[in-house]
């Protein structure tokens, strides 16, 4: 089903949904289970699958150059959402991106979620690889998550790239697109970042889950900002924890986010490390209970691997 419509059918209640990462190459579909399996009693009608292009590395060769080797250290998105879908009898949500496909390549990863009975999609356009200074889109690939959502749309009509195909069989695809309550890193301003939001709204998207943020008024700020922008889909808050201290730096420099002075206090100033752990799924139990008293349609979590801490915020806030 789509989420978008586990929205409707909740008449109100906020919904909670989960994010996993792939395991690494070498690791075994248990341990996504392992992950999921204490979280599956709050219920999640959808669980998200993230994506990750190929990373390049530079082996040192005998001759004593250096070899630039393409590796993807989390594949099997695609097969990992239907083994969850088959265990648990929910939806689940793959991550499509731009980076390290062409549009063929997307329409055979479409025309497979497809078969597989896969109803929803989240379009991005992913990151920049690391030594590379910005995203650099696939030879005929895109460029942008938009263009990515108007590939999906016309899927959605039926429309495929190879223009012998007429009348070709329509996908029912739901579309989400990443949001960003403190603006996208690169956008210039807030405006064009939404007016490009709004653009991807138009092509056919239809809900939107944010970067995480530690600030719910940055929240409450963002949708305020997108119905002024005339962007009226649902708007999905995106938590995570902060479990160590090191996040407190790693965490805004690789997501462009805020850490308000209140949560780095209460993390530098516990003692243990699980008294840092303890302040940080304070804080984010009480950023959960504020946002589904203010009736956000979901809590989506990026678990990130760390379900136990997932698992007490769920059981203080559901
Ligand atoms: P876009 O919408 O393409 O925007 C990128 C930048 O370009 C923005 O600054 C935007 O303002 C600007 N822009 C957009 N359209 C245009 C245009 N037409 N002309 C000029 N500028 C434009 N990454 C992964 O690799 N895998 C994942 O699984 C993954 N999951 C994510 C899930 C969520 C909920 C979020 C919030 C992010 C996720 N990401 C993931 C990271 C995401 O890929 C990056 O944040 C990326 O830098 C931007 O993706 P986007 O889809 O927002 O891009």
């Amino acid at each position: 089903m789509k989420v978008t419509e586990y929205f409707k059918q909740a008449n109100d209640q906020t919904l909670i949904s989960f994010e996993v990462l792939p395991p690494l190459k070498g690791g075994q579909m248990q341990d996504i289970f392992n992950a999921l399996d204490p979280l599956m009693e709050f219920k999640p009608p959808f669980i998200d699958v993230t994506y990750h292009r190929e990373e390049f590395i530079y082996k040192k060769r005998k001759s004593g150059y250096y070899e630039k080797t393409a590796i993807r250290k989390r594949p099997g998105t695609v097969g990992i959402c239907a083994s969850i879908m088959h265990r648990y009898g929910v939806d689940a949500v793959p991550h499509l991106i731009c980076g390290g496909f062409t549009k063929e390549d997307t329409e055979n990863a479409l025309i497979d979620l497809h078969f597989l009975n896969v109803d929803n999609v989240l379009a991005l356009r992913g990151d920049a690889r690391k030594f590379e200074g910005k995203f650099i889109p696939e030879e005929g690939g895109h460029e942008y998550a938009l263009d990515l959502v108007k590939q999906v749309s016309d899927m959605n009509s039926g429309k495929y790239l190879d223009s012998n195909i007429e009348n070709g069989a329509a996908t029912d695809f739901c579309i989400g697109i990443a949001g960003y309550p403190e603006k996208h890193f690169e956008a210039p301003n807030l405006e064009l970042d939404l007016a490009f939001t709004k653009a991807k709204i138009d092509a056919g998207a239809d809900y939107i889950v944010t970067q995480m943020f530690f600030d719910n008024q940055k929240y409450f700020d963002y949708v305020k900002a997108c119905r002024a922008a005339g962007i009226n889909v649902p708007i999905v808050p995106g938590l995570k924890p902060i479990t160590k201290k090191y996040q407190l730096n790693s965490i805004p420099r690789l997501f462009h986010v805020d850490m308000p002075g209140d949560l780095v206090k209460a993390v530098t100033e516990a003692s243990t490390p699980e008294a840092r752990t303890q302040a940080g799924v304070e804080w984010c139990i009480a950023q959960s209970q504020e946002l589904k008293a203010a009736g956000a349609p979901c809590l989506h979590y990026y678990t990130m691997g760390d379900s136990s801490t997932i698992r007490k915020i769920a059981e203080a806030v559901y």
